[in-house]
């Protein structure tokens, strides 16, 4: 197959650049590099069947020859990032979105968007299960990109009904592992940067907010399962076992044995109070679950930033 990963520079898009060339397939890699950064797919670029395309997807643009598969994956991702790119978000989401489902429709390809459990908003159920509407601040500062997220959902199921287009829709859980930004903001590159230096460890809130993490290579896996369903609906992908913030920023002192303390900084305006997902549809429609812990998983990110 011949697929095209937009945002194929940034943390997800890079390994799933990787899992697809692995498989023997072509991948075409289009990204502006606004988030995403070379380095990640450095080691693709003399590949005969990778191709980088420096490329804004909110802008018009053509592509010759077949595609069979597009993964949307571009947009801004961390809050950090998405708080100081509001617009490029909002039109990632919007524009980026339809252009790709637009070349998806000329190229009769398979079309499936990187969404977000942030369509859940701080959600009022928990876990979260697909059929869950969320809970969406729409003009708080997170809006850009959960409502960027939700439209691009509403847009690539309207093409589905319309034009019979395929569809797949990820909702992606929190990921974490090698190429994740130092500086990007969120939690755990955060935590591992501050521990590796013995610096304190920034727990907003008083930390009693959870989340669950998956690990980037049981992500992939789920994606391309996804990719090879049949399924139209949004799927939930992510790790269930949820954990509150300060219990995550202690295993990792732990972890890289650093000599770090813990330092509480205010929460966020809109930051969830919990997110866990229901991934009961993962396991019957794609036979897929998560396969590697937190502790591992960890022990392999700390590893790598290490080794930078
Ligand atoms: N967080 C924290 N300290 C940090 C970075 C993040 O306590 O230095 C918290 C943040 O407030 C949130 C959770 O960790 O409750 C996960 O944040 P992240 O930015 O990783 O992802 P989010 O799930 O908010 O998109």
């Amino acid at each position: 197959m011949k697929i095209l990963i937009s945002g194929g520079a940034g943390f997800i898009g890079s390994h799933l650049c990787d899992y697809f060339l692995k498989k023997g397939n072509k991948v075409i890699c289009l990204d502006n590099l606004l988030t995403g950064r070379k380095e990640n797919i450095a080691h693709l670029l003399k590949n005969k069947n990778f191709k980088f395309i420096k490329q804004d997807i909110t802008e018009k643009f053509s592509l010759s020859g077949k595609v069979d598969a597009i993964c949307h994956l571009a947009s801004a991702a961390s809050p950090k990032d998405y708080l100081k790119f509001p617009l490029e978000t909002l039109k990632a989401g919007s524009a980026g979105t339809l252009n790709l489902l637009e070349l998806a429709r000329k190229k009769r390809a398979i079309f499936l968007l990187a969404s977000t459990s942030e369509v859940y908003g701080d959600p009022k159920v928990s876990p979260q299960r697909e059929n869950y509407w969320g809970n969406v601040n729409c003009i708080g500062p997170r809006s850009c990109y959960d409502e960027a997220k939700r439209f691009s959902e509403a847009l690539t199921i309207a093409y589905h009904r319309k034009y019979s287009l395929e569809v797949r829709i990820a909702r992606i859980f929190n990921t974490f592992g090698p190429r994740m930004k130092g500086n990007d903001g969120r939690a755990i590159p955060t935590f591992i940067g501050q521990s590796l230096k013995n610096e304190d460890l920034t727990v907003f809130g008083k930390g009693d907010q959870t989340r669950s993490f998956c690990y980037i290579s049981d992500l992939i896996e789920g994606i391309y399962r996804l990719l090879k369903s049949k399924e139209p609906r949004p799927i939930n992908l992510g790790n269930p076992s949820e954990m509150k913030i300060v219990d995550l920023a202690k295993k990792v002192i732990a972890l890289s044995k650093s000599k770090s303390s813990l330092v509480y900084k205010p929460l966020p305006v809109d930051d969830p109070k919990r997110r866990c997902p229901d991934i009961k549809r993962a396991k019957e429609l794609l036979g897929w679950q998560p396969k590697v812990n937190l502790e591992e998983g960890l022990k392999r990110t700390i590893a790598w930033f290490r080794s930078l």
